[in-house]
């Protein structure tokens, strides 16, 4: 697998990245993990602006799905097109909350660009993956991922606070995308968002081999802080997640 971070900036557009968003490869097969603000630019650096396979959207927060709207004009009006439905998996509604975001009823639903299929807890086959989705801990419904392919393994957090659901699919996991947005030693809501801390403990309580920390809010957060507060509980490799980051898995 090849996992390209196309946008990591938390909750908005930072100064240096789009929000969430990340391209997953294997086989050719190409997955938009997340489709949020700004990240349609970002996924033209790296690969042709068709040719993605499958979309599949963690929760329906503006900052984690925005540019699937976007996309519909892409596949919708090509030139050469319009191009083929895309596979969506993404919690129950999404096909009423994109569709009113794209904003012109007149033109109807996005059935002819986006083919929905609800996502739930338990696994099912998608391309060349293996995708096992759990509810996390976040006030909408939202869903961390684990892909595997070929015996390797990627897990992504999405948004969430500490649950156990978090550390199942982390098990074992050859790279850990775990989102830090809080900082450690703030007054920080519940169940929302994690700290470095708190990503560290997750990789380390499901014995992941590599943590890379996303999500971070450049605008209130401090880099240096979630990498420390991360290193001093996980004794792996950490890194922070940069947009244009590829990773082998
Ligand atoms: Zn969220």
């Amino acid at each position: 697998m090849r996992l390209t971070v196309l946008g990591c900036a938390g909750s908005f557009p930072g100064p240096d990245s789009a929000c969430s968003a990340y391209l997953v490869e294997a086989d050719g097969f190409r997955l938009m993990l997340d489709f949020g603000t700004g990240s349609l630019s970002a996924l033209q650096r790296y690969a042709s602006l068709t040719s993605v396979d499958a979309i599949l959207l963690t929760h329906l927060h503006a900052d984690h799905v925005l540019d699937a709207c976007s996309y519909v004009v892409v596949r919708r009006y090509a030139p050469d097109g319009p191009y083929p439905k895309l596979p969506v998996h993404a919690p129950s509604g999404a096909r009423e909350r994109l569709s009113g975001a794209y904003g012109s009823t007149a033109e109807g639903p996005l059935d002819d660009v986006y083919e929905f299929h609800d996502l739930g807890p338990g696994s099912f086959e998608l391309g060349p993956f293996t995708v096992t989705a759990d509810r996390v801990n976040h006030p909408v419904e939202t869903y961390g991922v684990r892909l595997e392919c070929e015996g390797r393994s990627l897990a992504y957090s999405a948004d969430t606070g500490p649950c156990d659901a978090l550390i199942r699919l982390a098990q074992g996991a050859d790279l850990f995308l775990c989102e830090a947005s809080y900082l450690d030693g703030a007054e920080n809501p519940p169940d929302l968002h994690l700290t470095g801390r708190d990503a560290g403990e997750a990789a380390t309580k499901a014995g992941v081999s590599r943590l890379v920390l996303t999500h971070l809010v450049a605008a209130w957060g401090s880099e240096a802080q979630a990498y420390e507060a991360a290193s001093a509980v996980f004794g792996g490799p950490v890194e922070i997640a940069r947009a244009g980051a590829r990773y082998a898995v």
